[in-house]
C-alpha cells in the first residue's frame, strides 16, 4: 500500500514550526507592553517587529549587535531582529539589518533560517532583498526542509519562482525522498505544482517507496493538481507495476471528479483490483452512483464476471442497492446471469428479501423458473424465506410469463388475449403451435 506519511510528515512538523512563528510574531507585542524602559536589544526587536527602519537604524548607531539574540527578557529569549523582520515582511528593515552585518545563515529554533520564515509567510519583497546578499539556499532545518520547500509548502508561487531563478535546487530531498514538487502537491497547491513543472522539475520523481506526485494527488483526491499533472503528460500507472491504479484509487475515494479526470486522460475503465474485482463492481458494491455512470459511459464491461463469477449487477444485489440495480438493468446488464454463484439475480434478491429489487427485476424481465443446482427456483427460495410480498409478486408474475422462455414482463397476444410473450421473437417461435388455439379463441 501507499504510505503517504513517508512522503512528507508535514502536519506535525509545521504545527511546531508555526507555533514558533506565532511566538516570534508576538515579540513586538511583548516588547511594547512589558516594559517602560527597553534595553537596546529589545528596542531593536520592537523596531524590527513594527517595521520602523529609523528605530532600527538608531539602535545600530548606538552600537547594538544586530546578530545578538535577546537574553534580558525571558519571553524573548533567542529572538533575533532579522528573524522578526523576515517573519513580519518588513523588507526595508531586512535590507538595513543585512547592510549592517546581519547573518542570514544563522539558524534558530528547529534549525530554521530567517529566509525560511519569509518563504513560509509569503513575503516576496523580503525574499528578494535576502537574495541580493549571498545566502545559502540549500540550508535545511531540522525537518530537512529548504527555503524552497517552505515556499512550496504554502504555495507561494512568486517566491518559488524567485528562488529557482536564483539557483535554488529543486532536487533536494527529504529523508523520505520527497522533493519540493511532492511537497507542493501534498500541500494542495496546483499553481505551485504547475510552476515547478513548467520550470522543468521531473514529474516522475519518486520518493523512496516509489510514490509519484500523481499517486499523491490521486490518493488525496486533488482534482486540480491531477489536472495540472495530466497537462504535463504524467503517465498513468500500469497495473503490473502497482498495487492500485490511479483510477482505482479515485474509485476507492469515491471521487467522481477525479475518476472523470483520469478517464478523460485515458485511464482504463476496466481496471481491476488484484482479486479480479473491477472498478465497476467495486463502485456498485459501495454504492458510488456517479462513478458507476462515468465508468459505464467510458465503456466499462457491465457483464464482466469477477470474483466468484459475480457481475456488477450481482454486487449491487448483494448490497441491496435498488438504484444501482435499475441503472445496470437500464444499461444492458444480464438480468439472468447464472455464474459460479449458482443463483440468478432474481434468486438472490428473493433470498435476501429485497422486495423492491424483486419487483424491479420482474418489471425488467427475467426468467421466472431458472433453477440452481439444488433445483430451486426463485419462488421456492422466497417461500423458504417467507417474505409474503415477494412470494405474491412472484406468483403474480408467474401467471403472465412468456409462453416460450418463461420470462416476466410480457405482452399478451393481441388476437386471443390468452398467451403472453416477452418479445416478438418468442411470439414468432411459438406461432406454429399457438396459431391453432389462437384462431379457435378468436372465433
Ligand atoms: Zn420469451
Ligand atoms: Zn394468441
Amino acid at each position: 500500500m501507499l504510505i503517504l506519511n513517508n512522503v512528507y510528515k508535514g502536519t506535525d512538523v509545521m504545527k511546531n514550526f508555526l507555533s514558533f512563528i506565532i511566538f516570534v510574531g508576538g515579540i513586538g507585542t511583548v516588547v511594547a507592553m512589558n516594559k517602560e524602559k527597553l534595553s537596546l536589544q529589545e528596542e531593536l526587536l520592537a523596531g524590527a517587529f513594527k517595521g520602523n527602519v529609523e528605530q532600527v537604524r538608531l539602535c545600530i548607531v548606538r552600537g547594538v549587535d544586530v546578530n545578538a539574540h535577546c537574553e534580558t527578557n525571558k519571553e524573548l529569549k533567542g529572538a533575533r531582529a532579522l528573524f522578526v523582520a523576515c517573519n513580519q515582511g518588513h523588507a526595508d528593515v531586512v535590507r538595513c539589518l543585512l547592510a549592517h552585518g546581519a547573518d542570514m545563515d544563522i539558524k534558530i529554533e528547529r534549525g530554521c533560517t530567517a529566509l525560511m520564515f519569509a518563504c513560509t509567510n509569503g513575503h516576496l519583497e523580503v525574499v528578494k532583498v535576502v537574495l541580493e546578499h549571498s545566502v545559502k539556499l540549500e540550508t535545511t532545518n531540522d525537518e530537512g526542509l529548504t527555503a524552497l520547500m517552505c515556499a512550496c509548502q504554502y504555495g507561494h508561487v512568486d517566491i518559488i519562482k524567485v528562488l529557482l531563478e536564483h539557483g535554488a535546487d529543486h532536487t533536494t530531498r527529504l529523508e523520505s525522498g520527497g522533493e519540493p514538487l511532492h511537497i507542493a502537491c501534498f500541500c494542495e497547491h496546483p499553481e505551485a505544482v504547475d510552476y515547478l513543472l513548467s520550470f522543468g522539475v521531473d514529474i516522475n520523481a519518486q520518493t523512496k517507496d516509489g510514490t509519484t506526485v500523481l499517486t499523491i494527488a490521486c490518493n488525496k483526491g486533488l482534482v486540480e493538481v491531477v489536472k495540472v499533472l495530466l497537462k504535463y503528460n504524467s503517465g498513468l500507472s500500469a497495473m503490473e507495476n502497482t498495487e492500485l491504479t490511479e483510477l482505482l484509487l479515485g474509485c476507492k475515494k469515491n471521487n467522481a471528479q477525479m475518476v472523470k479526470c483520469l478517464l478523460a486522460a485515458g485511464a482504463n475503465p476496466n481496471d481491476a483490483f488484484k482479486d479480479g474485482l473491477s472498478a465497476l463492481m467495486f463502485v456498485c458494491g459501495e454504492g458510488y452512483l456517479k462513478i458507476a455512470e462515468l465508468l459505464l459511459k467510458e465503456g466499462a464491461d457491465i457483464n464482466q464476471a469477477g470474483p466468484g463469477g459475480c457481475t456488477p449487477l450481482i454486487f449491487a444485489l448483494i448490497k441491496g442497492n435498488i438504484r444501482f440495480v435499475k441503472l445496470l438493468l437500464g444499461k444492458g446488464a444480464d438480468a439472468d446471469v447464472h455464474g459460479s454463484l449458482d443463483c440468478t439475480p432474481l434468486m438472490l434478491a428473493s433470498n435476501n428479501g429485497n422486495e423492491n429489487i424483486v419487483r424491479a427485476l420482474l418489471k425488467h424481465g427475467v426468467i421466472m423458473d431458472a433453477q440452481n443446482k439444488s433445483r430451486e427456483t426463485a419462488l421456492l427460495i422466497a417461500q423458504r424465506g417467507r417474505n409474503k410480498k415477494i412470494i405474491s409478486s412472484l406468483l403474480e408474475a408467474e401467471k403472465e410469463m412468456c409462453n416460450v422462455c418463461h420470462k416476466s414482463n410480457v405482452r399478451v397476444c393481441q388476437r386471443c388475449r390468452q398467451k403472453f410473450y416477452c418479445s416478438r421473437d418468442c411470439q414468432i417461435e411459438d406461432w406454429p403451435e399457438h396459431k391453432k388455439s389462437c384462431k379457435k379463441e378468436k372465433r
